[in-house]
């Protein structure tokens, strides 16, 4: 995995290297189980070198709280390695540029979970341009590994009403992992 790091860090070949003050890998366990894939570093991630360290993170934090999880039981990283200018949708040509990364990435993790957060990586990793909100809820497969599309954190505190159906995708996959229930937090 230290390699794989070292290679993307001095990756160059999207526009966003230009742009960047870090390159943002991932974090957490890599030995963990499950893996969260989000969209791609914000400010905050860009200046700390780490993904979710913002406002979503402290969200995605009190979601696996409610998991009776903590960011050391499992791996988190993005699509997107670095940071799109005034945190903008990820362009096409930057999803083809980084997926490849994303892809090795997961190869190396080996998770038995895969939690996407929002609409770039569930349909990236699945192929799909069905929208989240109808992939969400439900156990897809990339590459034989069991993935989860759930809606993405920044989206929950623009939307909290969307937070009950995350609660119900996190009690999915906290049973698949031969965990109890979860509790809601808000
Ligand atoms: N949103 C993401 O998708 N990833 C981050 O790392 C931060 C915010």
């Amino acid at each position: 995995m230290s390699d794989l790091r070292s290679e993307v860090e001095l990756c160059c070949a999207c526009p966003l290297h230009e742009t960047r003050k870090t390159v943002v890998f991932g974090r957490g366990n890599p030995a963990a189980n499950l893996v969260f894939v989000g969209e791609a570093p914000g400010h905050e991630e860009d200046q700390q070198g780490e993904p979710f360290v913002g406002e979503a993170g402290r969200l995605l934090e009190r979601i696996l709280f409610a998991m009776g999880l903590s960011a050391d039981d499992v791996y988190i990283c993005n699509l997107i390695k670095c940071r799109p200018p005034a945190n903008r949708d990820p362009h096409a040509n930057e999803v083809v540029a980084c997926e490849p990364y994303l892809k090795r990435q997961l190869a190396l993790l080996k998770p038995t979970i895969i939690v996407t957060l929002g609409r770039f990586a569930a349909q990236t990793l699945l192929g799909v341009q069905t929208p989240v909100s109808r992939l969400r809820g439900q156990w897809h497969s990339y590459e034989g590994v069991a993935l989860m599309p759930t809606f993405h954190p920044a989206y929950l505190l623009r939307s909290p009403q969307e937070k009950k159906q995350v609660w119900e995708d996190m009690t999915k996959v906290k049973q698949r992992l031969g965990l109890v229930s979860v509790t809601p937090t808000d």
